[in-house]
Order: C-alpha cells, then structure tokens, then sequence
C-alpha cells in the first residue's frame, strides 16, 4: 500500500514520516530529499528543480512525476511506502492514481494539520543537517550541541527555502494546492486527518492510528 502524508510546508511530514518508517519498515519516499539530492549531485534534474525550489514554487509537475515514478520503481518501494511530499497538486494525485489503477495497489492519505502561524513560526526556526538531512527546531528540537548535528556532527543550516522571505511565498503557493489535494483524497474517501500540533511523540501516536487504520501496519 502507499501511505500518503500530506500537510503543509512545517507539518511535520518529514519528521512523523522517518519516525513512522522506521516504526512500520515501509520505505521512505520524499520528494524534497529527492530533489536536494540531485542538487547535492549536480544533475541537470537538479539544476533545473533549484530554480523553483529557490523561489519557493513547486518544481514542475512532469518533471517531478518522471522522478517519483523512477524512485517508486525501486526493490524497496515495491510493496508498503510513505510518501512525503507527493503528490502536492490535483494533476499529481491524479497520476499516481493512474499508475497504479490496475495493479490493486491501495493508495490511502493523512492529513497532518497545524494552523498557520504555527507553520511560519516552525519554518523559520527550523535548521537542517546538509549531511544527514536531519531537522530540527530552534525551541522545540534544538541540536544538543549548538548549531552542530547529533548524528553526523555536521554543521546545521537555514534551508534557503526557509529564508523569511520565501517561508510566506511559499505557504501562500502551496496551502491552496494542498487543500485541492485534500479535496480529492476526501471526496473519494481516502483521507484521514491527524492534529499535528504537539510533542513529536504525541502526534507520533496520533499518526500510527491512522496508519493502521488505513492499513499500514508493522
Ligand atoms: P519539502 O522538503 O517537501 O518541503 O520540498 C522542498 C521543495 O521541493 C518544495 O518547496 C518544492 O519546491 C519542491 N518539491 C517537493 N515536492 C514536490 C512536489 N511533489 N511537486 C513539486 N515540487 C516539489
């Protein structure tokens, strides 16, 4: 099955959704990391995504839809994933859909929701391990040794698409596609919702119900 986690920019997905794998064994699959690591690499899919990903706009959909199908192709994503961050538009959730309309594979979704000023206040103290790709929070999930990563010991950075001035662009670009996505995952009865606001254990919790609950099991 593909478990989609869907929210806004901050949410949490990335956070609940490494916790949530690790938890379960299902694959992974987020298309930010994606796309960071094919800018770490120098690609050409790389060079072209920074552009959109600077801006603070999503990368477009043909472009971002070749590069998930490749990475849902993989041995690991064969039988249970989490998706992070796919699909983020109507005309994504539509092609993954359509990709495996035949196959019986089940496609469920869950909202991770947090209002709006906890979303800029969580995005601009948010810092990243440019390594690992570890986040954390300024308050609520500080590093123990200041400014370094506890994993790796590499120095943490402001992601450039957290700068303050791209965090509201990009909520105001992504929010509205998000509710569309939404729309289309309740109308055909495939949303849960989790409150995402919380300890990181608690929404934890809140989100292996839904999981199970849509068949995501250990
Ligand atoms: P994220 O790490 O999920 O916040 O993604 C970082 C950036 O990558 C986004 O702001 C977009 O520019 C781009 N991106 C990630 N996922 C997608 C997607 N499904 N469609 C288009 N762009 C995306």
């Amino acid at each position: 099955m593909i478990l989609v986690l869907l929210g806004a920019p901050g949410a949490g997905k990335g956070t609940q959704a490494e916790a949530l794998s690790a938890a379960t064994g299902a694959a992974h699959v987020a298309t930010g990391d994606l796309f960071r690591a094919e800018i770490s690499a120098g690609s050409p899919l790389g060079v072209a995504a920074k552009q959109f990903i600077d801006a603070g706009q999503l990368v477009p959909d043909e472009v971002t839809i070749n590069m998930i199908q490749a990475r849902l192709a993989k041995p690991d994503a064969a039988d249970r994933v989490i998706l992070d961050g796919f699909p983020r538009n109507p005309a994504q959730a539509t092609a993954l859909d359509a990709a495996y309309a035949t196959s019986g594979r089940s496609i469920r979704a869950v909202l991770l929701k947090v209002d709006r000023e906890i979303l800029i206040e969580r995005l601009t103290a948010r810092r990243v391990c440019p390594s690992c790709g570890r986040s954390y929070h300024l308050l609520n999930r500080p590093p123990q040794a200041s400014g370094i990563c506890d994993v790796c010991a590499t120095p943490l950075i402001t992601r450039s698409d957290d700068a303050a001035e791209t965090v509201a662009a990009r909520l105001a670009n992504q929010l509205s596609a998000l509710e569309s996505v939404v729309d289309l995952y309740r109308a055909t009865g495939r949303l849960a919702e989790v409150d995402g606001v919380g300890p990181i254990e608690e929404v934890q919790a809140r989100l292996a119900v839904a999981a199970a609950a849509a068949g995501l099991t250990a």
